[in-house]
């Protein structure tokens, strides 16, 4: 058997459109672009890349980009001072700050003093609290480009077992709590799922992803998910982004992962694109929320 493919590019070029046209009403109502801020601290080559791939996706989407970019030595105490401007700045609508921060920045302390109105990553517990209890704000941009492509796959998640391996604060935790609920801005066969969150101290984790219709790695270690923890048929969701001397690779094995899986992500050009994506679509929700507070 082999899997088809989830074309998470393909689905983030639909969803860009989308944006587009809606950003395009936005200027046409109230005159202005929505803004969004990245703070990019030190020079990490990885988040370089990503900070690009964001400007270039505003650019697209008619989305005004700043790039504050603050030196590696900097201290929680000058990040703190960059995000309290951003936030008293009524022309930004949102904030990022590049994750990871420098060993000597407390990430918590700055993601904590972002306006929860312009956290358009939905890291602030403000909005995590609100997506515990089932009425987001915003939504973490990697777990709702997942559910967007599922969505726009026909693929729901309802009554489904749902294994989900990784309990980051920034991809697995939320994941699980969205699909749990009863309901989501897609409507309720978005959700309802069963879910089961694995981590390191899982045991016999391929006994549970066995069980998965859907199975999401989110774990950062490259081809770790093998064919014998995939159920036959299941759809599996590939977050992980590894860079090997074989270059990128995701958190399964792929070529021997499609034999079994049913629907499958690639890596890259899977679930990375709807990242961005769902950034655009957070930021022109943050302007519409600030404008609305305004009126
Ligand atoms: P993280 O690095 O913060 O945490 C990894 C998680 O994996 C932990 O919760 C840990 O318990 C779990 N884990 C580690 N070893 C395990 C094991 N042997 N068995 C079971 N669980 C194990 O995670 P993150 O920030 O969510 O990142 C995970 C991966 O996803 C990374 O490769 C990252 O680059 C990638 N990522 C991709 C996107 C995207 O847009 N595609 C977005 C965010 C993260």
């Amino acid at each position: 058997m082999s899997a088809k493919l989830l074309d998470g590019k393909g689905i983030s070029k639909e969803i860009q459109k989308e944006t587009k046209v809606k950003v395009e009403q936005f200027i046409a109502d109230h005159g202005e672009s929505p803004v969004l801020a990245a703070v990019l601290v030190g020079d990490d080559p990885a988040s370089q890349v990503y900070v690009r791939n964001k400007e270039r996706a505003c650019a697209r989407a008619g989305i005004e980009s700043q790039l504050h970019r603050l030196p590696a030595t900097s201290t929680t105490e000058d990040i703190l001072a960059k995000v309290v401007e951003l936030n008293e700045d009524s022309q930004v609508n949102g904030i990022l700050v590049q994750l990871p921060l420098p060993d000597q920045a407390d990430s918590r302390v700055i993601l904590d003093a972002i306006d929860p109105q312009k956290d358009v990553d939905a890291f602030h517990p403000h909005n995590v609290g609100l997506i515990s209890q089932g009425r987001p704000q915003f939504l973490p941009c990697t777990p709702h480009g997942i559910v967007q492509m599922l969505k726009r796959c026909g693929i729901e998640t309802t009554g489904k077992s749902v294994c989900v391996i990784g309990r980051s604060d920034i991809v697995g935790k939320p994941m699980a709590m969205m699909l749990g609920q009863k309901d989501s801005d897609l409507g309720p066969e978005m959700a309802n799922a069963t879910v089961t969150l694995c981590h390191s101290r899982t045991q016999n984790l391929a006994s549970i992803t066995q069980q998965a219709d859907i199975l999401i790695a989110a774990i950062g270690r490259p081809n770790f998910v093998t064919p014998d923890m995939i159920k036959p048929g299941a759809v599996v969701v590939d977050v992980g982004i590894n860079r090997t001397e074989q270059g990128l690779v995701g958190d399964v094995d792929f070529d021997s992962g499609k034999e079994v899986a049913g629907f499958i992500t690639p890596v890259p050009g899977g679930v990375g694109p709807l990242t961005v994506t769902m950034l655009l679509e957070n930021t022109l929700m943050a302007a519409i929320i600030q404008i609305k507070s305004i009126a």
